[in-house]
């Protein structure tokens, strides 16, 4: 009889703690490619093949390191497709009396984990995911005697934790927070370094062919591929970002340029959130680079906050309100996504440029996903649903944990207000002071009504007309509603009628 050390698709850590006190001679570690969870949502065609070809490297790896493995290949003709049919299949044969995992990133994932003891009939033993800065229960902890849960002070018990960016108990500079200094508008002669490709070897060219054979009705551009696949290129991508970007990283974290989707953004949330990078360490080599005086306290700062600060706090929110969050829909928008999400087939530019680069490098950065295809949805009311099955089909990081709080929570303030502090609704000045793109837009962005008006502007308008009730209560935005109150009627009818045109021309 034998423990069998299960190992999930964004568990490829050789720190794994499934693994910890793995017995080389005795125990086997189980990898397996189930079609079913390819399939579950119809995931982008790259997304696929970075996750397949990760975990082909990662079996060998530990291959090379002495363990035993038994590997599933999807078009294994005995695989049959799914975790369940997949594990009773491999328990009968080597004997099985345990399995030991680490804790999902899926509540779903986590639900069928707890059924196997009693389809198996063997004990399941759920081991905590150490890779995260912040256990569920410390989450729990300390939300346990707040009204209000915000990120921002839940980052500073965490730095306070790990001592980062830290001087003498107080944060480094005298300040927490850095971001008045992170919102500067793209310069138009600002260098952009490409981002690091790596090299595909035969193990991703295999793969491709496969996910071009099984998935054609996938999401997405298959090629060309460059994603890092491995611990030792994923460190290479992380390394490029720190020499490269991290300079500029917080000054243009909010900028969008026509052709440039990568910006000085670091492109590694695919690999932290599969376990190729841990957390800590890319935290702690931005740090560094602050002390050896190689970047500026606000880009290091700002860069550290979002791994620390948001994407432990978005995990956190997750367990916290699972399964009950998915069902969130406080605006009570149900639009259908339009069909433009899929084709980029829109006379809006910011949108257009954001899906088609979405479509080709399974990537958009923060301010594209949030002001742009994340507002759109928010002021065009589309269902919560829909719309969290678009980004966690689009994007080659996306897993629920992290994807359903930031679209239901931040983008579409569906949760009521408990991730974000208010909604993040803007008209296109936004998008035109942060980007280049209303420069090549079919629409003017300084008309406010009729055909050529930009959408984002009554579009916004409409929005806080229509949730008036449900939102002006909210100290953030009071300003907002007082500048509406004086706003004319016929002013606010027109708002609303070209509104009511627009929504029903993206309808049909
Ligand atoms: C609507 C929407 C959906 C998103 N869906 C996902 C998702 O499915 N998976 C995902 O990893 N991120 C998601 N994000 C967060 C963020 O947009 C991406 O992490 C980031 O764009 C990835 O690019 P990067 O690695 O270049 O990030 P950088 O801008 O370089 O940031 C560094 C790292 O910080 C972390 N981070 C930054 N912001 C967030 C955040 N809001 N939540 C969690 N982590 C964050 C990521 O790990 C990221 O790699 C989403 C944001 C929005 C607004
Ligand atoms: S004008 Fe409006 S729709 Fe066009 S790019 Fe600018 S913000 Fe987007």
């Amino acid at each position: 009889m034998s423990i069998l050390r299960l190992i999930l698709g964004d568990q490829l850590s050789n720190t794994i703690s499934s693994l910890v006190d793995v017995d080389k001679a005795k125990d086997l570690v189980f990898m397996c490619e189930v079609m079913q969870e390819a399939k579950y949502v119809k995931h982008h065609k790259k997304k696929i093949v970075f996750l397949f070809s990760a975990m082909r490297h990662f079996a060998l790896s530990l291959k090379k390191l002495g363990l035993r493995v038994c590997y599933i290949k999807i078009d294994d003709p005995a695989n049959t497709g799914s975790f369940d049919t997949e594990l009773k299949r491999v328990v009968v044969e080597y004997k099985i009396s345990k399995i030991i995992v680490t804790f999902p990133g899926e509540y779903r994932i986590l639900a069928k984990i707890r059924s196997w003891e009693d389809l198996l009939k063997v004990k399941v033993e759920i081991k905590e995911d150490t890779r995260f800065l912040c256990s569920i229960d410390e989450f729990k902890i300390w939300t346990s005697n707040k009204k209000q849960l915000r990120m921002e002070y839940f980052y500073r018990l965490i730095r306070k934790k790990y001592q980062i960016l830290i001087n003498n108990n107080e944060p480094e500079g005298g300040s927490w927070n850095y971001d008045a200094e992170n919102r500067k508008v793209p310069a138009s002669n600002v260098f952009i370094p490409r981002p690091y490709t790596c090299k595909i070897d035969e193990i991703t060219k295999e793969v491709i062919k496969i996910v071009d054979q099984n998935f054609p009705s996938h999401f997405g551009d298959l090629e060309p591929f460059h994603f890092a696949v491995t611990r030792d290129d994923a460190l290479k991508v992380l390394d490029y970002f720190i020499n490269n970007n991290l300079t500029k990283f917080g000054d243009y974290q909010d900028a969008m340029i026509e052709n440039e989707p990568w910006m000085f953004h670091s492109h590694i949330s695919l690999y932290l959130n599969c376990g190729l990078l841990e957390p800590i360490e890319c935290i702690r080599i931005a740090e560094s680079s602050y002390y050896q005086k190689k970047a500026p306290l606000n880009n290091v700062e700002g860069f550290i906050r979002q791994i620390m600060g948001w994407r432990e706090y978005v995990r956190g929110i997750y367990w916290l309100k699972m399964p009950e969050y998915y069902e969130e829909n406080f605006l009570n928008a149900k639009r259908k996504l339009p069909k433009f999400y899929w084709t980029s087939d829109t006379s809006m530019n910011c949108l257009k440029q954001c899906i088609k680069t979405t479509k080709e490098n399974a990537y958009a950065h923060h301010i594209q996903r949030l002001m742009v295809l994340g507002n759109f949805a928010l002021l065009a009311s589309i269902d919560p649903k829909e719309v969290n099955e678009w980004f966690l089909v689009v994007y080659a990081d996306a897993y629920e944990w992290v994807e359903l709080p930031n679209v239901s929570g931040m983008i579409l303030f569906a949760d009521g207000g408990l991730l974000a502090s208010k909604p993040y609704a803007a008209g296109g000045s936004y998008i035109n002071k942060m980007s280049n793109y209303c420069k090549n837009c079919h629409y003017d962005v300084n008309q406010k009504h009729g055909v050529k008006a930009c959408p984002f502007n009554y579009l916004y308008w409409n929005f806080l007309i229509v949730n008036k009730e449900k939102i002006s209560n909210n100290p953030r935005i009071r300003m907002i509603y007082k500048t509406l109150e004086k706003m004319d009627e016929i002013k606010k009818e027109m708002i609303m009628s070209d509104a009511a045109k627009f929504l029903d021309s993206i309808d049909n």
